[in-house]
C-alpha cells in the first residue's frame, strides 16, 4: 500500500514521472502584481531557466540548476510564476532569444562550468522526482507562450497577466482571453487473461515496444478515445475500460490519461500504416525478457506513464 494522505487515485497519479512538482501553484497569488513584484525582487527567490525548450541542468550530479534573479536579464519576456515550495517562489523564464551557441552550451557555461542545456526526456528518469516534476511544469508554460504570442480570434499580439497563467489579446475590439492548455490523451493497456497488446511504431527506439495511445478528440469521451484508438491501431474490441492515472507529459503539450482495458479473444489487426508490429505478448514471457535485457524486446522508458500501466499489470502486488 502506498503510504499517502492523499485518496488513492491521486497518490497512484503521484507516483509518476513528472506528475509532483512539490509547488504550492498559489492561483489566488496570481492577480496580486504587488506580491509577484515582490517575489521577483527577493534574493531567495528562483528561476528556472529554459532555452528552447531545453531545461538546465548539472548532467553529471543529476542536479537541476536554479538562478538567483541576479543572473540574467529578464528583457521582453517576463516570467512566469510557477508556485511557492518551502517558502520559496519559483518563476520560469525564456531565454530562447538568447544565442546560446551550439545546444545552448555557451550560455549554459555562463552560469556554471558543469552545466548544460538538455531535453528533460533525456535527463528526467535521473533527477529527483520532485525537481522533474518542477521543470515538466516550467517547460509545459513556457511552450504555451511561446504557440500563443498572437491572438487565434483576430491575429492581434497577445500579452501575458496574471504571472503568466493568462494571455490576453491585445485588440481592445477583441480581448480574448487564453488559458494555459494540456491536450488530453488516453494511453493502454488492453489485456486478455495473461496476455497483453502491445506495439511498436517505426520511430521508436529499436526493440521498443509499448501500449497504445492517442489524442482524445472533441466530443469525445475519455472511455470513447481508449476504444477507437485500440479499434483504430490494432482492430481489438474493447470493454471494461477503467482509469488508472494520469500523468503530464508536456513533450510538448500533452496530460496522459492512462486506463487498462478488457478484451474478449487474441484476434487482432495491426493497422500497419500506423505501427511497424504488434500483438499479444504473455505477462510470464514479459517478465522474462525484461529481466533478461533481451535487445530485441524492451518496454518503453522508465518515466513513462506506458511503462507504469505495463509494470503494475506484470506485478500486480508490487
Ligand atoms: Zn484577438
Amino acid at each position: 500500500m502506498i503510504d499517502s494522505p492523499l485518496p488513492f487515485a491521486l497518490a497512484r497519479s503521484e507516483r509518476n514521472f513528472y506528475a509532483d512538482s512539490g509547488l504550492d501553484r498559489v492561483s489566488e497569488q496570481r492577480r496580486d502584481s504587488a506580491w509577484i513584484t515582490e517575489q521577483l525582487l527577493h534574493p531567495n527567490s528562483r528561476f528556472v531557466p529554459v532555452w528552447r525548450s531545453r531545461n538546465l541542468v548539472d548532467p553529471a550530479r543529476a542536479e537541476v540548476l536554479y538562478l538567483g534573479q541576479d543572473r540574467f536579464s529578464v528583457g521582453e519576456n517576463e516570467p512566469v510564476l510557477l508556485g511557492v515550495r518551502e517558502t520559496i517562489a519559483y518563476f520560469a523564464v525564456d531565454l530562447s532569444h538568447i544565442d546560446g551557441g551550439e545546444d545552448g552550451a555557451a550560455l549554459a557555461s555562463r552560469f556554471a562550468a558543469s552545466a548544460a542545456f538538455l531535453d528533460l526526456r533525456i535527463v528526467g528518469p535521473q533527477l529527483p522526482r520532485r525537481e522533474g516534476g518542477l521543470l515538466a511544469y516550467a517547460r509545459g508554460m513556457l511552450t504555451w507562450h511561446r504557440r500563443h504570442r498572437f491572438c487565434g480570434q483576430c491575429g492581434a499580439p497577445t500579452i501575458a497577466r496574471e504571472g503568466g497563467h493568462l494571455r490576453v489579446c491585445t485588440n481592445q475590439e477583441c480581448g480574448l482571453e487564453q488559458f494555459p492548455r494540456t491536450d488530453p490523451a488516453v494511453i493502454m493497456l488492453v489485456t486478455c487473461g495473461e496476455r497483453c497488446l502491445l506495439a511498436r511504431q517505426a520511430r521508436f527506439p529499436p526493440g521498443m515496444y509499448s501500449t497504445l495511445a492517442g489524442f482524445v478528440e472533441p466530443g469525445e469521451t475519455l472511455e470513447a478515445a481508449v476504444a477507437r484508438e485500440v479499434w483504430e491501431e490494432a482492430g481489438v474490441r474493447v470493454r471494461n475500460v477503467r482509469y488508472h492515472s494520469s500523468q503530464p507529459w508536456p513533450f510538448p503539450t500533452s496530460l496522459m490519461l492512462g486506463f487498462y482495458a478488457d478484451a474478449d479473444t487474441f484476434d487482432c489487426a495491426i493497422n500497419r500504416s500506423e505501427l511497424e508490429d504488434g500483438g499479444w505478448y504473455a505477462r510470464a514471457w514479459i517478465r522474462e525478457r525484461s529481466d533478461a535485457g533481451d535487445p530485441t524486446f524492451k518496454l518503453p522508458r522508465a518515466d513513462s506513464i506506458a511503462r507504469r500501466l505495463i509494470e503494475d499489470w506484470l506485478e500486480p502486488n508490487r
